[in-house]
């Protein structure tokens, strides 16, 4: 696991982000830096320790890349294409998400606790083993995917579909869903209360 440096302006709190020694925020020409990481991207097969929190992703194409032990906290993706990516033991805490392609995605192992997400579509995914604990999704679509052993505790989720879905061992316990449809999916097998809440 790598070790992110503190933001070299004296006065900022939040680590450097990867290839620079300041927070996204602190870089001066940040479509400079998002061109060379888009480059650095489509030229490297697999993406490993990189710290890119805090950084505001716009049209951005994700789309193949397999992801490493990365570091995304705190980021927002804006119309952006991260189609069949994979990632394994990476971080999307807090992460937001609108108008964004997910589809065929490969996760495992990944934590996307807090994320806001809306108008993004999840289909033909593996989503295995994720945390997803405390999301707020609204028209947002995860049909067609394999969610086995991921948590979805406390989320919020408005206009969303998990038609078709393998929901075996997914813990929705505490969620509020508002017109979610689990259409031919296999929502028995599922756990929407705790063991205890069930006694009674
Ligand atoms: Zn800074």
């Amino acid at each position: 696991m790598f070790k992110p440096e503190k933001c070299s302006v004296p006065e900022c709190n939040k680590t450097a982000i990867s290839f620079r020694d300041t927070c996204f925020e602190h870089v001066d020409d940040k479509n400079r830096y998002l061109d060379e990481l888009a480059a650095y991207m489509s030229n490297t097969s697999l993406i490993k320790d990189l710290n890119l929190t805090g950084i505001d992703f716009k049209n951005m194409d994700f789309s193949n890349n397999n992801f490493y032990v990365c570091d995304f906290r705190g980021s927002s993706f804006e119309d952006s294409d991260l189609s069949r990516i994979s990632m394994r033991l990476c971080f999307l805490a807090f992460t937001r998400f609108s108008n964004c392609k997910l589809h065929e995605i490969d996760l495992k192992y990944t934590t996307w606790s807090g994320a806001l997400m809306s108008d993004s579509q999840f289909s033909g995914s593996d989503l295995l083993h994720t945390n997803f604990n405390g999301i707020k999704t609204r028209e947002c679509n995860f049909n067609d995917s394999d969610l086995y052993f991921s948590s979805f505790i406390n989320a919020k989720m408005t206009d969303t579909t998990f038609r078709d879905c393998n929901l075996r061992k997914v813990n929705f316990c505490d969620s509020k869903r508002v017109n979610v449809d689990f259409k031919y999916s296999n929502y028995e097998e599922a756990l929407f209360r705790t063991p205890k809440e069930s006694q009674f």
